[in-house]
């Protein structure tokens, strides 16, 4: 009898901390409302722990009738922790793929219990279909467009789920044993899977829960660092990247500064609103002509630089000369009959141990001779100076 209490309460170990962990979820979304996924998440762990106490417990009693609200509790769990993480992929809920999943599921336990029972083919069903259901999410995760580490991590954790259920699928038929359910859910050997189960599901929770802490303190980061209105880099975030950046690129390093002409005009003629359109287009325009590793920043108002490492006079002319057309010829919704909008550019090339300040000085230096010459022009000399 003691052996017994104390197998029961080894395999409530792996419950009693996804239950934790659901708790976890829920109080995390409680904070931090924009993070959908945690609530699906908080219920899977939910459900994990109810199909678990359901089958520790044998309750509903009878095997049949065990077998079939166990695996109900199991494969809802699984299927909702696979909604949640594709969720926090930015992938759809798909609620019709759900329902049908679990439908099949549910019918083959049923129909090999009621109609041909068959205990082997209740195992693989459960199994192989909860390591298909996975496997088949770590698919878009693999596929992710720049993944950070800890969505490398959570992809590994989930194969690994998904593929331990195939070895343990083929040991639990081959520990069968002979004389019946009972004999079975009384072994050490079915003890350690509850258990390695439990570990398992414990350690892909803590992963997701190292996701959200890691999603939130990433979102913090972009809010300080980016400028919502135009998506690329605030003063902040600029200068940032500059002090860390700089000192490590070689040269040569070049910087442009663009400034919206007459940028004021468009505010007082069609509004506020329409000039932050302009600016976001005009941020839109720059993020799309420069190369993946340049840094893009607002610096204020109408302002935006780009330092742009590895590139000479001549290649950042060419660039800045490009943009300015692209600024120029770009649509941005303004009324009929309104002049179109333009941005004038100072570009200066960093000289050996030139510093920041310098380089910054002399940019913006050409980017004034570019106003005073007309606007809507490139400068990269200041001897143009009238
Ligand atoms: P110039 O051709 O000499 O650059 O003239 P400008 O009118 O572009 O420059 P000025 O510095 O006189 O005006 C900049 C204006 O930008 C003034 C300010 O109200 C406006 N501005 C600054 N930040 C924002 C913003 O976030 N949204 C909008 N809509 N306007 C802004
Ligand atoms: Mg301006
Ligand atoms: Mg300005």
């Amino acid at each position: 009898m003691d052996t017994v209490v104390a197998r029961t309460i080894l395999s409530l170990t792996g419950p009693g901390i996804v239950l934790t962990f659901s708790l976890a979820f829920a109080v995390f979304w409680l904070i931090e409302r924009r993070l959908l996924y945690l609530p699906v998440l908080a219920l899977s762990c939910l459900l994990f722990t109810l199909g678990s106490l359901s089958q520790i417990l044998g309750w509903p009693p009878g095997v049949g009738a065990n077998a079939l609200v166990s695996g109900a509790f199991y494969t809802l769990a699984v299927l909702l922790t696979v909604q949640g993480i594709l969720l926090r992929a930015e992938k759809p809920f798909n609620w019709w793929l759900c329902l049908a999943v679990f439908a099949i599921i549910e019918a083959l336990f049923w129909y090999f219990f009621y109609v041909d029972r068959n205990l082997t083919a209740r195992i693989y069903v459960q199994h192989f279909g909860y390591g298909l259901i996975m496997i088949s999410a770590t698919v878009p995760l693999a596929k992710r467009p720049a993944p950070r580490p800890v969505d490398r991590v959570l992809f590994w954790v989930l194969l690994l789920f998904a593929l331990h259920f195939f070895p343990r699928t083929l040991l639990t038929t081959a520990n069968w044993i002979a004389p019946g359910v009972a004999a079975f859910a009384n072994s050490l050997f079915w003890q350690a899977m509850l258990f390695s189960v439990g570990l398992l599901a414990a350690v892909l929770a803590l992963t997701l829960l190292f996701a959200a802490f890691s999603d939130v303190l990433h979102d913090l980061r972009r809010e300080r660092d980016y400028d919502a209105l135009t998506g690329v880099l605030n003063r902040r975030g600029f200068g940032d990247r500059i002090d860390t950046e700089l000192p490590v690129i070689d040269n040569p390093v070049s910087l442009v500064l663009c400034d919206i002409d007459h940028f004021k005009s468009i505010n007082d003629l069609y509004g506020h609103d329409q000039g932050d359109v302009v600016l976001r287009e005009v941020g839109k325009v720059l993020r799309q002509n420069a190369r993946k590793h340049d840094i893009i920043g607002r610096l204020g108002g109408e302002e935006f630089a780009i330092l742009m490492p590895d590139t000479d006079v001549e290649a950042a002319l060419q660039f800045a000369e490009r943009l300015r057309a692209a600024v120029e010829a770009h649509h941005y919704g303004l009324p009929d009959g309104a002049t179109g909008v333009t941005a004038s550019f100072g570009v200066a090339t960093r000289e050996p141990s030139e510093s920041w300040n310098a380089l910054f000085k002399n940019a913006d230096t050409r980017l004034y001779v570019a106003k005073r010459g007309g606007r809507n022009r490139v400068v990269n000399q200041d001897n143009t100076l009238p």
